[in-house]
């Protein structure tokens, strides 16, 4: 059976759900193999429970500090396995390591991946272009894909798996690596899932009225266990932080619920939300844009029915 190479994000014990997702895209081609970096027994317990045939465990001092480092491992597995794919995750680190892995492997490299398939000449890559206006298919027709994969390209299933563990080691040389992480900064932890990964996220936007309001918007997205969105109108007024800000110039998501308050869906704000796999919109205007795109649609004052929508989520 193909192998695939699957590059694991992990904080601790806990496995990024991205990771669970390119397992659960890899077992489409065959057997996962997992890549990280000194995980936990129940890290590994999470990615036998989603089909990790191999768990490679790298021990390697400071190599959080140097994401690089992951491009030496890789190399190294695809040169000793030859596997189908590389899969990893579409983040700034994740698209770094693709690029460079794929310049050593003498490969081609394809990021920001929405899907994954297996095609009769090798793995179809979908992506998406001009705000998700197009639909893109590729392959990469020399040496091994390696592909990376946006937050919630699929819901991650889980299937199984007994893996064989293998540990090794990795002497970093900090020469060679040439870039180190000098500092990190901790976003304020509001309990609430990260934008681009939450299944369920709540945006508002300038038809909130101030930025008090957006208390609504974060009420409505913990009883829904989602996280908070605004529109860059919300941004510009100072509302709203621009980390959270949906759109061309802020994040893209594409949540399992997307619901947009007051926002009245400009082309750039779709660019960052239309391939929600459901949409509901709350607009006082029958003729708002968002209409165009929404599964859902409330016509009314948000300020009446966000409320009476909180009440009927406690009811529940
Ligand atoms: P508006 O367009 O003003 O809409 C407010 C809506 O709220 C209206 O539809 C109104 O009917 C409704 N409303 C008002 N009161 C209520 C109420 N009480 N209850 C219910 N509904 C109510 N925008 C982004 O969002 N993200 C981006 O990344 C982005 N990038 C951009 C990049 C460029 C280069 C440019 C030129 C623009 C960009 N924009 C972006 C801005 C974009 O064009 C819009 O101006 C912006 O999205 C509008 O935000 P909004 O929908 O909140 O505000």
């Amino acid at each position: 059976m193909a192998e695939v190479v699957v590059l694991v994000g992990h904080i601790a014990d806990q496995v990024r759900k991205p990771s669970l997702e390119l397992l659960t895209l890899a077992r489409r081609f065959g057997t996962p193999v997992a890549v990280c970096a000194g995980a936990a027994d129940a890290a590994v317990d999470t990615l036998a429970r989603y089909g990790a045939a191999r768990v490679h465990v790298i021990e390697a001092e400071g190599i959080e500090d140097h994401p690089l480092s992951w491009v030496q491992v890789l190399a190294g597995l695809a040169a000793e396995t030859a596997p189908e794919l590389v899969l990893l995750e579409s983040s700034p680190d994740g698209r770094e390591v693709a690029a460079r892995l794929a310049v050593r492997l003498g490969s081609g490299v394809l990021t920001d991946a929405v899907d994954v398939r297996p095609g009769p000449s090798g793995p179809e890559v979908t992506q998406w272009a001009f705000g998700a206006a197009f639909t893109v298919t590729s392959r990469v027709t020399a040496g091994v894909p390696v592909v990376a994969v946006k937050p919630n390209a699929v819901a991650p299933s889980p299937e199984p798996a007994e893996p064989a563990v293998t540990r090794g080691s990795l002497r970093l040389d900090e020469a060679s690596l040439r870039t180190r992480v000098v500092s990190r900064v901790a976003r304020a932890d509001t309990g609430r899932p990260q934008l681009t990964e939450a299944e369920i996220v709540v945006s508002g936007g300038r038809g909130l009225g101030g930025a008090e309001n957006f208390a609504l918007i974060e009420r409505l997205a913990d009883a829904l266990g989602g996280a908070v969105g605004a529109s860059r109108a919300a941004v510009d007024a100072g509302w709203y932080p621009h980390q959270y800000q949906v759109g061309q110039t802020g994040v893209t998501v594409s949540p399992q619920l997307y619901l947009a308050a007051g926002i009245s869906g400009a082309i750039q704000h779709r660019a960052g939300m239309q391939t929600s796999k459901t949409i509901v919109a709350i607009n006082k205007d029958k003729d708002a844009p968002i209409f165009e795109l929404a599964d859902y649609g409330v016509v009314g004052d948000l300020f009446q029915v966000i409320p009476q929508l909180l009440e009927e989520i406690a009811r529940r």
